[in-house]
């Protein structure tokens, strides 16, 4: 199936966002999904206009709330495979308490953040996961801060599925986010997805030399909580591939009574018109 549409992204030339998109739309493909399979819900920043730019249903949402919009979907059609969207900013500092309470809710959908380390579309501010001492307009003495550690964060928030990725290893992203979406569970996928225009550290070339491959090591057992740990402390967190997965936990949706024998999107509504605005009156 062909996950483009028409829609040409106005990204700037060389944005990491293209390969992210590139690479939703061929895991979409390979697993043999359909267009009205899928759902693409973003927030807003440069990366959240990535739900304008596949061929499938797509939720440009409001800032930071990706992630509860997502959830609403899945938990009313539990046949759409549902993927959030959006960037760091978007997704670590206005939403980074639903980022947390989604990764221990467990709900089957897939989280892809474009990280670029920085705020894109406001034309270059510090985001929560620029480094300590990142000069921007915001910062001209060099952020105090740290960088918030998502990697280890969603771990010791319980997820049951994290991945890292670059977007310039399309190849790894598509397999980790067909990875994700088969996962039965939140699947968390970081992407390294340079903004070329306003972030000049944090370049296709700084990621290259930083970044090790989780699958050059010669033994990593992906399933060893501790093991993740580590790996994400001794390499501070510049690995990508699938860091951790946890196919014992149950979804969310599993402890939901009637989620699969009678769903919300099929509920047919047995109020008669008076009955319904008579309740809309009682809740105004
Ligand atoms: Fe991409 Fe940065 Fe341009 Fe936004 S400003 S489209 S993040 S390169």
């Amino acid at each position: 199936k062909d996950f483009r549409n028409k829609n040409k992204p106005n990204w700037c030339p060389g944005c990491g966002d293209f390969s992210v998109q590139a690479a939703i739309q061929r895991a979409a493909a390979n697993i043999g999904l359909e267009p009205e399979e899928l759902v693409v819900v973003s927030g807003i920043g440069c990366s959240g206009r990535i739900s304008g730019y596949i061929n499938a249903y797509g939720f440009h949402g409001v800032h930071g709330r990706a992630l509860p919009l997502a959830q609403g979907v899945k938990m009313a059609n539990k046949d759409l495979t549902v993927i959030a969207s959006g960037g760091d900013g978007d997704g670590f500092a206005i939403g980074m308490g639903h980022t947390i309470h989604a990764i221990r809710r467990n709900m089957n959908i897939t989280y892809i953040v474009m990280d670029n380390q920085i705020y894109g579309l406001t034309k270059g501010q510090t985001s929560p996961r620029s480094d300590a001492g990142f000069v921007t307009k915001s910062t001209p003495e060099g952020a105090i801060e740290s960088s918030v550690n998502v990697m280890e964060l969603a771990l010791a928030s319980g997820a049951t599925f994290l991945a890292q990725s670059f977007s310039s290893d399309v190849k790894e992203l598509t397999t980790l986010i067909e990875q994700g979406i088969e996962h039965d569970g939140f699947s968390f996928i970081n992407v390294f997805s340079p903004c070329v225009t306003y972030n000049k550290v944090n370049t296709y070339e700084w990621f290259k030399q930083k970044l090790v491959k989780l699958s050059s090591f010669e033994h990593y057992d992906s399933t060893n909580r501790a093991d993740a740990m580590r790996v994400l402390l001794e390499h501070n967190s510049l690995v990508t591939g699938l860091i951790y997965q946890n196919k014992a936990k149950k979804s969310y949706q599993e402890y939901i009574q009637g989620y699969d024998s009678n769903p919300l999107s099929q509920a047919k509504l047995t109020l008669s018109k008076d009955e319904f605005n008579k309740l809309i009156e009682e809740f105004k």
